[in-house]
């Protein structure tokens, strides 16, 4: 068999993605009787933006992945490269031709894809010929090229954030044999990008050589694969992963901008602030039964996955929840709580003084009620570093929200009653002593719903057009 791609190309020599390219794949059975099962010829024109083009072939069954480089500028332009013979077991197979372009930086390489396109055909054994054209497409819009045949897999992959556009993968592990080589395709859902790198080598990390945009979601494909002939960037694999979904974090502009919008919704509404003396926090009486048992310190963990999905604290900084909010008729702590019958009550100045900061995080909705969520962090600790790198600093002085103003020798605390204020609170609480100084009590409540849906956080809702980012809001409608 012999796999010919011929290549037509229209477009100037330029950076847009606007090219439209031909690609036409012909299939011949090999007449000759070489012991290869499968031959691939590549040709294509040269002098459009894209500088490779990247040939994968899945097979449906054996699901072997066939990858191969042809580089502009190779001494010929026309190539062969030898399949294993176990593509052939099954007729069918999915050619997805990738027309990519080279980026190099710090001797990290990897390849942008600026045209693509796919098809599946049924190989016919023996004397026959079979066409396929390929229309290499241009990225404007959202391509489908994921692999996705019967033989996927789940890899154990994470996606970590290390710095506020920069991202790593983690658990990176080859499991079957022989294999030496992670494949890794990305794509940007909105606006539609997409880019392949090679992972060589043990290491089970992977640091994404560039800059991804905040607040955005991304689609993870990874194949494991095996070098055949390294200089003909050849590769062999036998799985390839599910798609795993991310979504990048908001970096300080896109708080800014849920700031500005939790301004102007607040600023639509006469002002309602009303003064309080504690903050408080629900959780069941096992909670606090256990902490009072044991070391008598509530502990911070990490931040559910309530708000929004690209709140860049999710899974990065520890802290507990409390609430500023009253009711807007009695001007007190609401009766109900979703979280846990009993109640506790911390003075305002032990959580927020002039050893705190504080920064706005995150403005959303579920249904009705609007929230904003502040994060107080110990000035100069770790959190409160990576806090001032990635949020809004608030002047506790002057802001919509929550301020504390000086009365005479004291303070008053005041918090507005036209959304409902969250603080994350990024220390320990050492309730213990704090009761014994008898400046915390405690109180019982109704409790409402389900604790253990609002204790793992429930998602913002993506279709208010208050609370969500405007980029959000347009990649939103386009995929819907
Ligand atoms: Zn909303």
């Amino acid at each position: 068999m012999a796999l010919e791609m011929k290549q037509w190309e229209h477009g100037t020599d330029s950076d847009d993605d606007q090219d439209e390219i031909k690609t036409s794949v012909v299939l011949r059975s090999n007449i000759s009787n070489v012991p290869v099962a499968f031959q691939i010829d590549v040709k294509r024109k040269t002098g459009v933006c894209s500088d490779c083009l990247l040939l994968q072939v899945t097979n449906c069954q054996s699901n072997v992945i066939f990858q191969s480089f042809l580089r502009h500028g190779s001494t010929s332009r026309h190539r062969s490269f030898n399949c294993p013979s176990d593509i052939l077991k099954t007729p069918l197979v999915t050619v997805t031709v990738f027309s990519v372009q080279t980026k190099e930086v710090n001797k990290r390489v990897w390849y942008k894809v600026k045209n693509g396109g796919k098809t599946l055909s049924k190989l016919v054994g023996g004397v026959t010929i079979n066409y396929m054209d390929i229309t290499l497409q241009p990225l404007g819009t959202y391509l489908d090229l994921l692999a996705a045949d019967t033989k996927q897999v789940p890899y154990q992959v994470d996606v970590i954030s290390i710095s506020p556009r920069r991202y790593m993968l983690t658990d990176l592990k080859h499991k079957e044999k022989h294999t030496d080589t992670f494949i890794i395709t990305l794509y940007q859902i909105h606006p539609p990008a997409s880019w392949i790198m090679f992972h060589r080598g043990s290491a089970t990390t992977y640091e994404i050589p560039f800059d991804l945009k905040p607040a955005t979601q991304y689609k993870l494909q990874l194949f494991r694969v095996r070098t055949e002939h390294a200089n003909d960037d050849m590769y062999i694999g036998y799985s390839h992963s599910t798609v795993t979904t991310f979504i990048t974090h908001m970096t300080k502009y896109e708080v800014l901008e849920l700031y500005n919008k939790a301004a102007h919704f607040l600023s639509n509404s006469p002002p309602t602030l009303t003064n309080i003396s504690h903050f408080y926090r629900n959780k069941s009486e096992e909670y606090f039964s256990n902490i009072m048992r044991t070391d008598g310190v509530m502990h911070k963990y990490d931040k559910n996955w309530g708000g929004d999905q690209a709140s860049t604290l999710n899974k990065q900084v520890q802290g507990l929840f409390f609430s500023a909010a009253v009711d807007p008729v009695t001007r007190l702590p609401p009766d109900v709580s979703y979280f846990g019958p009993l109640r506790l009550h911390v003075p305002t100045n032990v959580l927020l003084n002039n050893n705190i900061n504080m920064y706005f995080s995150d403005f959303y909705c579920h249904y009705v009620n609007h929230k904003v969520q502040l994060v107080f962090t110990v000035k100069g600790s770790p959190t409160d570093d990576f806090c001032r790198q990635r949020l809004v600093l608030v002047d506790q002085t002057n802001n919509p929200f929550l301020t504390r103003v000086r009365c005479g020798f004291t303070e008053i605390v005041r918090v507005t009653m036209n959304v409902t204020v969250e603080i994350f609170y990024t220390e320990d609480v050492p309730v213990r002593a704090m009761v014994c100084r008898s400046n915390v009590f405690f109180t019982t409540t109704k409790q409402k719903g389900n604790a253990l849906v609002m204790v793992n956080g429930i998602p913002k809702n993506k279709n208010c057009r208050i609370c969500n980012l405007d980029c959000f809001l347009l990649a939103h409608a386009m995929i819907s």
